[in-house]
């Protein structure tokens, strides 16, 4: 698909959103930044092109999107009614990062709210943004424009990284100003409630409106949830392949200190930190750990440029490849969205409810990585997560161009994902792993004969299953056959995880 990319000028000419206002409210998908994170674009009142969203995404249908208004004199038929505490909000947060969950109006498709009776709104400040929905003169719809689960785009090459033509238009303004999500408030309820955190906190609430919000956990801390108040909570969003750990300041250990007593030459580390905290750190190491790789932002540690830069750097360091990055926390309650974030990303089957199954191929490039996809499409949210790795491979080779193709014909999008090798570090944090051959097995097994019986091979599965041959080299026709034979094995694969209480 041909893709045109407009570049932003400052101050901002609104003739250059003409074309694209009326593309975008005539069915087109945009990618347009805003000052959260850049959002994949739909009218909200063409279900055939919200649908599109979510196929792009891979996003579950029961994940609302949040419709994106000028102002408050567009609310006539999006919203039902409007709450009290909403008027009074409006005035002090938009336009600007708080997104407000209302009755939703007639004129709002189910695709939208995934069939809920409430509607999520924003007013996003960004100029570009703005001039946008002056030009499309329609309620649009944007989650972020990111494959589901990846960490969110904060920059246009975010976007391309995901959605390189596959979408017509892409509007280029810079990096995002925030570069985390907006908070979610739910006005139809009281108290109100915030359903999911940003850069507006309860306390910023209070302090400009008098409103007092509580946060949806608090609140049903002790209640059975069936349905998380906001569906995109139970989602594991914003997760790198890497597993990530914060680091916390220690009162009497400084974070060079603490970096210094995490390095382990044994595997690759990304580390996200500060440039001062960086340069602590370099100036008391003699040699690096060979793996090493360093994403900083300028000057001392602060919490706003840390979260303007979170997401690049998941991005950035997950593309070298490693496998385990360390990332600077923050405490005090300002720092909520920001750590909210990166536990999310750091979730991993250490986290009692999320295990994981740990494919095993050659090359990590075609047969594993299939597996690994197929697997968190269709059991990705059931409690467990698989990854891959490659039994003689290099890191960050990007994972052949016939599994893409495959699978992208199965509405899965695997780009972006990469090689790595398997060591004992991930043999170890899984819970099942699983060969592509029983030679591959054996190997394993030989490799690490106390964790002999977690390790299996797909022909192990069950009675009709057997050894996948590689593919590697042969045309695509070959490539669809290994996905066909993954895909069946994965519900058996999954139906022995649920059956193994062990594991
Ligand atoms: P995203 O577009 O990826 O930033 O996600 C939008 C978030 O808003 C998701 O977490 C949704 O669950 C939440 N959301 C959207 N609409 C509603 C709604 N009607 N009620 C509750 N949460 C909503
Ligand atoms: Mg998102």
């Amino acid at each position: 698909m041909d893709m045109r990319i407009i570049l932003v000028e400052h101050p901002i000419d609104e003739s250059l959103f003409e074309e694209v206002g009326e593309a975008l409210a005539t069915g087109s998908i945009v990618a347009f930044p805003t000052e959260t994170v850049y959002g994949l674009g739909a009218s909200a009142l063409l279900p055939d092109s919200i649908r599109e969203i979510f196929r792009l995404k891979g996003r579950p249908a029961d994940n609302p999107l949040i419709v994106h208004l000028l102002s408050d004199k567009e609310l006539d038929g999006v919203v039902a009614s409007i709450p009290d505490a909403f008027h009074v909000l409006y005035e002090a947060f938009s336009p600007g990062p708080l997104t407000y969950v209302m009755p939703r109006g007639e004129l709002i498709p189910d695709e939208v709210t995934a069939g809920l009776e409430t509607v999520a709104v924003r007013f996003p400040s960004q100029p570009a943004a703005r001039a946008l929905l002056a030009a499309a003169k329609v309620p649009v719809v944007a989650p972020s424009a990111n494959v589901s689960g990846r960490p969110s785009p904060t920059r246009v090459r975010h976007v391309l990284d995901d959605f390189a033509g596959r979408i017509p238009w892409v509007i280029d303004d810079g990096p995002c100003e925030v570069g985390l999500e907006s908070t979610v408030i739910d006005l139809t309820c009281s108290p109100v409630r915030i359903l999911r955190l940003g850069v507006v906190t309860a306390e910023m609430i209070f302090e400009k409106t008098g409103i007092e919000a509580v946060f949806w956990k608090d609140v049903v801390q002790d209640e059975v949830v069936e349905r998380p108040a906001s569906p995109g909570m139970k989602y594991r969003h914003y997760a790198p392949r890497a597993t990530v750990r914060i680091v916390l300041p220690k009162e009497g250990l400084s974070m060079s200190d603490q970096l210094i007593e995490l390095m382990d030459p044994e595997i690759s580390i990304g580390l996200f930190f500060s440039e001062s905290s960086w340069d602590e750190f370099r100036s008391k190491m003699d040699a690096f750990p060979p793996g090493l790789y360093v994403y900083t932002y300028e000057g001392a540690s602060d919490l706003s440029k840390a979260s303007h830069h979170l997401f690049d750097a998941l991005r950035t360091l997950d593309e070298q490849g490693v496998e385990l990055i360390y990332a600077e926390g923050f405490g005090g309650e300002n720092a909520a969205a920001y750590m909210d974030r990166l536990t999310h990303a750091s979730a991993t089957n250490e986290d009692a409810e999320i295990r994981q199954v740990l494919f095993v191929c050659q090359g990590n490039t075609c047969r594993s990585p299939m597996a690994e996809a197929l697997f968190n499409d269709r059991y990705g949210d059931t409690g467990w997560r698989a990854i891959s790795a490659g039994l003689s491979t290099i890191p960050g080779w990007p994972v052949s161009e016939h599994s893409v193709e495959a699978l992208r014909e199965f509405g899965i999008d695997c780009r972006g994902m990469t090689s790595k090798p398997v060591n004992r570090r991930m043999l170890s944090q899984a819970s099942l792993v699983v060969t592509m051959t029983t030679l591959q097995r054996e190997w394993l097994r030989r490799s690490a004969p106390e964790l002999k019986d977690k390790i299996i091979s797909v022909a192990d599965i069950s009675e009709q299953s057997q050894d996948i041959a590689d593919p590697f080299g042969e045309t695509l026709i070959s490539y669809r056959q290994v996905r066909d034979e993954l895909s069946e094995i994965m519900d058996d694969l999954h139906r022995f995880l649920q059956q193994s209480d062990h594991l």
